[in-house]
């Protein structure tokens, strides 16, 4: 895969195609060195979101060091899932089919479970509004903590 990746990019170098533009979320663009020029309108724009204006934000530099803390363990949760899902697809691989294994002083289980069923709650929004409304409950308020990059 990785080999792969990197011929495509060799490829768009030999053809003068700039790489196409990541997701403003997207982890890369948050730590890349050209994020602010790349990325500067979106950025102002999310960082703008949900205040009226900068001149009311408190800043509390105290926090600094623990805000950064965060969005490096918020990397390090992204590359440790990227590694994971590819060293599982190493062991699903080298499973070569098999339901159960031991290995690594584990038992290792691969067995198919049923996918579940998903509503289409749109359509059914649309559809059948009274059905909708006697079905969906309301959840309970939260207070989630956004980050943006300044
Ligand atoms: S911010 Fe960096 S990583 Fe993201 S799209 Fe722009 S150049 Fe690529």
């Amino acid at each position: 895969m990785m080999a792969k990746k990197v011929a495509a990019f060799w490829h768009g170098v030999k053809d003068k195609k700039p790489p196409r533009k990541l997701k403003y979320k997207d982890p890369r663009c948050q730590t890349c060195r050209w994020g602010s020029t790349c990325q500067g309108a979106e950025r102002l724009e999310a960082a703008s979101q949900d205040i009226e204006s900068f001149e009311e934000i408190e800043v509390v530099e105290t926090l600094g060091p623990k805000v950064r803390l965060r969005m490096e363990l918020k990397d390090i949760e992204t590359m440790a899932k990227a590694q994971r899902t590819e060293v599982e697809g190493e062991i699903i691989k080298g499973m070569e089919g098999r339901e159960i294994i031991v290995a690594g002083g584990h038992r290792v289980v691969r067995k198919k479970r049923d996918g579940g069923r998903m509503i289409d709650t749109p359509r059914m929004k649309k559809e059948a509004p009274e059905v909708f409304e006697e079905w969906s409950k309301s959840r309970a308020d939260s207070w989630p903590l956004n980050f943006y990059l300044i």
